[in-house]
């Protein structure tokens, strides 16, 4: 498989060379256990456990697909995504009520925001019409909703048309719950959320997960819960300040921490290293001073940079070259770990068990400065880890590496993922009934 950044800077991670084992091989080792997290997420109930039959059922989606300037959706990976639940629900002759916001409508009808190209893409998708209502809970979506047959599907306006979406509003949930008679949340995305159509709707209906979701939870929560060891980390990204909550949760279960990123300077400063103009939380440096002291407490193996390539400037064509993290001078900047470093990133990685990655080790945007986070992709590859990738940053990272295929997981919500890793709740799925 080729991983490629820009025209000249490659790498390649041959087919054979291939072994982070997929979802499939190893989920059903996982499928039941109820020791996740303090909310037995293991224990949710999905579509599967529910009769569909001649119901109807609301399930809410993650359409929330990027369009391009002629109103064309440009990347429809989110509704291909969803497509295994909503099969299964027409294969056993669900009547299907989907739902989903897209952009940011701030509560108002606004054609622009409008599904409409969602159902015509779905439609497509699966064969047969998908009735588009032309609003959420009001006449139009009654109607269909009421003369839906069995394994037909309809698919409801934007739910962030209305206000009382992102409030919670329970008569809206109520409303929205009115439409069918199970409810289905397969949007890890908006998970985080507790809104009227990733929440509040289950306090009306009995309520399950999708496919998706379950993926989710599974593999993430497998991994928390009890991970393959050696567990390694690594994160990246621009802030520590984003990321202190999953640094916090991880440092009880990992046997290894890999810091890179713009996040790593705030580490250096707190071991006393000059950071020239990089990226620094001068707010966190004391913070960083006590991870790193109960990373050593807990005997985490705690990794920062050895060597940096530093910048003149923060743009993709500045001069640069690479120097010992200690050594970064006055007027230049961090903007990738350096090769020495990359192999030690490797080195950690080689063997592990479980990987768990989120935020690029570097600016991984521009060709000079990906080299870093494209030999973490490569070596997450090549480890034979257990590998997930949070959503967001890294997982585009990885989509635009061409290493996606070479992962165990790659997670569907960037937010939902940093959370479900923080071990917060997540009231999209806390809300779901358990199995018991
Ligand atoms: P996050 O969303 O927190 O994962 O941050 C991702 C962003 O961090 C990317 O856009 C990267 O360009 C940025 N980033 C990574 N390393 C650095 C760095 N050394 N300096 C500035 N930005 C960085």
């Amino acid at each position: 498989m080729l991983c490629s950044v820009g025209s000249n800077l490659q790498i390649s991670i041959a087919a054979g060379c291939r072994n982070s084992p997929r979802y499939a091989d190893f989920c059903p080792a996982l499928a039941g256990r109820k020791d996740v997290n303090t909310m037995n997420y293991l224990n949710k109930k999905t579509v599967e456990d529910i009769d569909v039959a001649g119901k109807k059922v609301l399930v809410r989606c993650d359409f929330n697909v990027p369009f391009d300037g002629e109103g064309n959706i440009s990347d429809p990976k989110r509704i291909d995504e969803a497509l295994k639940t909503i099969r299964y629900l027409v294969d056993h002759k669900a009547k299907v009520i989907l739902c989903s916001h897209l952009g940011r409508p701030k509560g108002e009808f606004n054609m622009k925001y409008s599904l409409a190209p969602v159902a015509a893409y779905l439609s497509k998708a699966l064969g047969f019409e998908v009735k588009m209502a032309s609003d959420v809970v009001g006449e139009s979506a009654q109607s269909i909703a009421a003369s839906l047959q069995d394994g037909e599907v309809e698919l409801i306006e934007n739910v962030r048309f209305h206000k009382e979406e992102e409030k919670n509003d329970p008569e809206f949930a109520k409303k929205l719950a009115s439409l069918a008679e199970i409810y289905v949340n397969d949007a890890f995305g908006t998970a985080h959320r507790a809104h009227a159509s990733t929440a509040g709707v289950a306090d009306y209906l009995p309520a399950v997960c999708g496919y998706l979701i379950q993926k989710e939870i599974t593999v993430m929560g497998g991994a928390l819960s009890d991970p393959k060891r050696p567990f390694v980390a690594i994160l990246g990204g621009a802030k520590v300040s984003d990321k202190i909550g999953v640094i916090t949760n991880l440092l009880d279960k990992v046997d290894t921490l890999i810091i890179g990123g713009g996040m790593a300077y705030t580490f250096m400063k707190a071991l006393g290293y000059s950071t020239g103009t990089s990226i620094c939380e001068l707010d966190k440096v004391e913070l960083a001073k006590d991870i790193m002291a109960q990373a050593k407490a807990k005997n985490v193996n705690f990794l920062i940079p050895e060597d940096t390539v530093v910048g003149k400037e923060y743009k993709p064509d500045t001069e640069f070259k690479t120097v010992d993290s200690d050594q970064i001078e006055d007027n230049w900047m961090g903007l990738d770990v350096g090769p020495k470093t990359r192999e030690k990133f490797a080195k950690a990685l080689e063997g592990a068990g479980t990987v768990v990655w989120n935020g690029s080790m570097g600016v991984s945007e521009w060709e000079n400065f990906a080299a870093g986070t494209i030999s973490v992709a490569k070596a997450v590859a090549e480890s034979g880890a257990i590998s997930i990738i949070g959503g967001g940053d890294s997982a585009a990272a990885v989509e635009k590496l061409g290493c996606a295929d070479s992962m165990t997981h790659i997670s569907t919500g960037g937010g939902a993922s940093l959370e479900f890793l923080e071990g917060k709740v997540l009231p999209g799925i806390a809300c779901l009934n358990d199995k018991d």
